[in-house]
Parts: structure tokens; C-alpha cells; sequence
């Protein structure tokens, strides 16, 4: 049997409805690590975010679920080193990883992101997906393509996504999409869609909503 587009498009419609009430649920901060002993066994799937210090992580956490206080957890001082865990509808865990590459300390960038989060990317079991959140008007960095070519070489599926689109013309936007989509390519862990997001306008929220919650634990019965 051959699909029908109007399958698809039900199909589709299903992923955001799914995407809509997973992160319709309670979102609870549950705890910041800052040792491997102190990391949640919780046995949900982990999504975890990362990318460059200001590149639009705690925005995008907050648009995808609703939510200001995340936020304002993860950037709390003394946080901003740390692996914050929230839980979302006792299904998923968001995990929000230590920015990287301060534009002052270039060439540590990469020995600036601590061990901790190495040691978390490299053995967690129940991490399903990184997402690598990269600035729309800037593209990848080397600092990105570092963290790229670790993930690789410890076989994490990630998927890069481009933030504060918002802030870049429609011509420059499909010029970093195209360069960013040919780069990912020659990475054998990255997912092959980037998707576009803009946390101020919402744009790409119920997408990437979509996304995450097929990554998510099954809803449980009442
Ligand atoms: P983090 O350090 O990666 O957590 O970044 P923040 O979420 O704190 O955002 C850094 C700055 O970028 C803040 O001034 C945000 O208001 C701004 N920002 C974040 N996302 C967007 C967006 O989608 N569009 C625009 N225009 N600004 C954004």
C-alpha cells in the first residue's frame, strides 16, 4: 500500500499534536549535577541541550515549555557550570549542558567545557539525542565542529539547531542552511534536518516539540 499525501499530512498533524501535549505537561527543574554520583536515576530518556555561552539554550528550553523559571535556573550564577535536569510530564528529562567558547578564551574553549560533561555525553545510557543549538546568524564555529567531531567519535546521535532566526534576512538564513545541512553530511553522528527556531517569535517550536516528544517515554494509561 502506497502512502497518500493526505496521510502525510495526517501523520504530521498527529507529530504536533503528540509534540503539543508533551510539553503541555508539568515541567519541574528536579536537580543540578556537578559530579558524575550526583547524576538523576530517573530512567526516562534524556534530551540534552548545548551549545556556545549565549547562543539562545535557556530561551529555547523556555519557548518549548512555556515556561520562564527554567530559564532563570540554568542561568542562575554558580548554575551555569553545572548539568541542570528538568523532567517533563514524567516522560522525558531536559537537560541543560555548561555553555562553551566564551569569545575572550577562544582556544580553550573546548577545556572550559568541564569533564563532567564530557563523561555525561560520552556514557549516559539514556541520553537519546543532543541538541547542538547554533546561532542562526553566525553558523558553525570551531568550537562547534570540536564538540561535533567528539560527539562522533563517541557515536551520539545530535542534531544541530539553529537559533534567533528572528534575527537573520530569508537569503542569509537559506545560505546557513545550506552551508550548515552540506558540513553535517560529513558528520556520522549528526541528524540530517536542522531545524530553524526563534524563541522570541516561536517560530519552529512546535516542530522541534514534535520531534523531541517521539523521543519521549510512551504516555502512560489513567
Ligand atoms: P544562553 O546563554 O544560551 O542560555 O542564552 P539565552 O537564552 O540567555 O539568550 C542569550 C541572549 O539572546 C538573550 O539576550 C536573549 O534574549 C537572546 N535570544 C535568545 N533567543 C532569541 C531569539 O530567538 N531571538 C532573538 N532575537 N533573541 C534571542
Amino acid at each position: 500500500m502506497t502512502a497518500e499525501p493526505n496521510d502525510d499530512a495526517q501523520a504530521v498533524e498527529r507529530a504536533l499534536e503528540a509534540g503539543r501535549l508533551l510539553f503541555a505537561q508539568q515541567c519541574d527543574f528536579l536537580l543540578s549535577a556537578a559530579e558524575t554520583g550526583q547524576l538523576p536515576e530517573t530512567g526516562l530518556p534524556e534530551i540534552a541541550f548545548a551549545g556556545r555561552s549565549n547562543v539562545g539554550k535557556s530561551s529555547l528550553v523556555n519557548a518549548l515549555t512555556g515556561r520562564k523559571t527554567l530559564a532563570r535556573t540554568s542561568n542562575t550564577p554558580g548554575r551555569t557550570r553545572l548539568l541542570n535536569f528538568f523532567e517533563l510530564g514524567e516522560r522525558l528529562m531536559l537537560v541543560d549542558l555548561p555553555g562553551y567558547g566564551y569569545a575572550r578564551a577562544p582556544k580553550s574553549d573546548i577545556k572550559q567545557w568541564s569533564g563532567l560533561t564530557r563523561r555525561y555525553l560520552k556514557g549516559r545510557a539514556e541520553l537519546r539525542r543532543v541538541c547542538l543549538l547554533i546561532d542562526a546568524r553566525h553558523g558553525l564555529k570551531e568550537s562547534d565542529r570540536a564538540v561535533m567531531t567528539e560527539l562522533d567519535t563517541a557515536a551520539v546521535s545530535y542534531q544541530v539547531i539553529l537559533t534567533k532566526a528572528d534575527k537573520v534576512r530569508p537569503t542569509q538564513l537559506a545560505e546557513i542552511i545550506g552551508a550548515t545541512g552540506r558540513e553535517l553530511a560529513k558528520h556520522t553522528a549528526a541528524h540530517p534536518e536542522v531545524p530553524v527556531t526563534s524563541a522570541v517569535k516561536g517560530d519552529g517550536i512546535p516542530e522541534l516539540r514534535a520531534a523531541l516528544a517521539a523521543l519521549a517515554a510512551p504516555a502512560t494509561e489513567d
